[in-house]
């Protein structure tokens, strides 16, 4: 088999490029290119990155540093099967050093590159972040019950459903959608929003789980470019009563399973279902909880009526047998003593 050599630089060679050895071809061709220094602004704070005129969020600040070398890479146009490996250090307090190593092939010959760009970030405060050190904020919820103090544990799954909300939200790319604080008040409970539109959604999602009402109150606070600014603040009102409250509702008492629009419970005389809108029921009372019921003795089930043993006077009480009644005599139930008598709970 006749030996090959290469036409250009006359070495023995098995394999052409272009009709040269692979040395002749690659000569000086270069894989890649980069800017010696690259520059870049990052929040410290929360790690957003300035990119084609405004603040996006970042990952980790190394990743970050990585990526504007990255942008930054101008890949020879012929070139394919391209892998690239970058790593980064840290120089300084802004100064970074990304080393690339890359290979690939150009029309078939392989072909490599190890190059060092320095990165140069400047610092920079992001919108949002200086938002939230200056105290700014658009709305407030202001968390408040009907005709009564909201619970604690109302107001802890108030603030867990704020908090999700501005989270989804800012996960969707609206970076203003943060809690900048919460304010807790003898009657209820104040949440500071950094976007108007996330109080009507907090609102919403609250109503959702409890029910209840809103009224909003804008209030001009100023100018910006020519612009009204506004800052609003939703009133929000839980319902009067909440799960578990015995209350007497136009004569018939019930305990509460739901109240918002409609007030759904159990009608504590009969056991059927009550349900009715809020605003259409006259005469609405609360009597009692069912936290404050205590525990009696049946002594007797005939039929219609029950007998009860009032547990405080020790007097039997003839009560009409609910529905849903299923103990036998001689056991104890659970019994509410309210103004209207006593009632059974299921
Ligand atoms: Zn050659
Ligand atoms: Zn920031």
């Amino acid at each position: 088999m006749p030996k090959s050599f290469c036409p250009k630089c006359g070495s023995d060679a098995d394999v052409f490029y272009d009709n040269v050895c692979m040395q002749c071809f690659i000569g000086n061709k270069k894989l890649l290119g980069s800017p010696q220094i690259v520059y870049g602004r990052i929040c410290p704070t929360c790690g957003s990155v300035f990119r084609r005129g405004r603040w996006q969020f970042g990952g980790k600040k190394e990743d970050t540093v990585i990526s504007f070398v990255k942008e930054n890479l101008e890949l020879n146009r012929d070139a394919s099967s391209v892998e690239l490996a970058l790593t980064s250090k840290q120089l300084d307090y802004s100064r970074y050093m990304v080393h690339v190593e890359a290979k690939g092939e150009i029309k078939g010959a392989p072909i490599d590159a190890v190059m060092d760009t320095e990165v140069r970030i400047s610092w920079e405060t992001c919108d949002t972040c200086s938002r939230i050190s200056g105290g700014y904020f658009e709305g407030i919820v202001q968390i408040r019950a009907d005709k009564r103090l909201p619970t604690q544990e109302e107001l802890k799954r108030c603030v867990a459903i704020a908090e999700g909300v501005a989270a989804r939200s800012q996960e969707k790319g609206d970076k203003l959608a943060f809690i900048a604080r919460t304010e807790e008040l003898p009657e209820g409970i104040d949440i500071y929003l950094g976007l108007i539109k996330l109080g009507k959604q907090i609102c919403r999602a609250v109503i959702d789980t409890f029910g209840g009402k809103i009224t909003e109150s804008p209030k001009l606070i100023g100018q910006k470019n020519g612009v009204d600014l506004y800052r609003i603040t939703y009133a929000l009102r839980l319902p009067e009563f909440v799960r578990g409250d015995i209350i007497s509702v136009d004569g018939t008492v019930i305990e509460v399973q739901g109240c918002g629009k409609h007030v759904s419970g159990i009608d504590l005389e009969t056991g059927k279902r009550f349900l009715e809108n809020f605003n259409d029921l006259m005469d609405v009372k609360k009597l009692s909880r069912r936290d404050d019921a205590v525990p009696a003795v049946l002594v007797a089930d005939e039929g219609r009526t029950i007998q009860v043993l009032d547990p405080h006077t020790y007097e039997t009480v003839t009560v009409k047998r609910p529905e849903f009644l299923s103990v036998e005599p001689g056991n104890e139930i659970k019994i509410v003593k309210t103004e209207k008598g006593i009632f059974v709970l299921p």
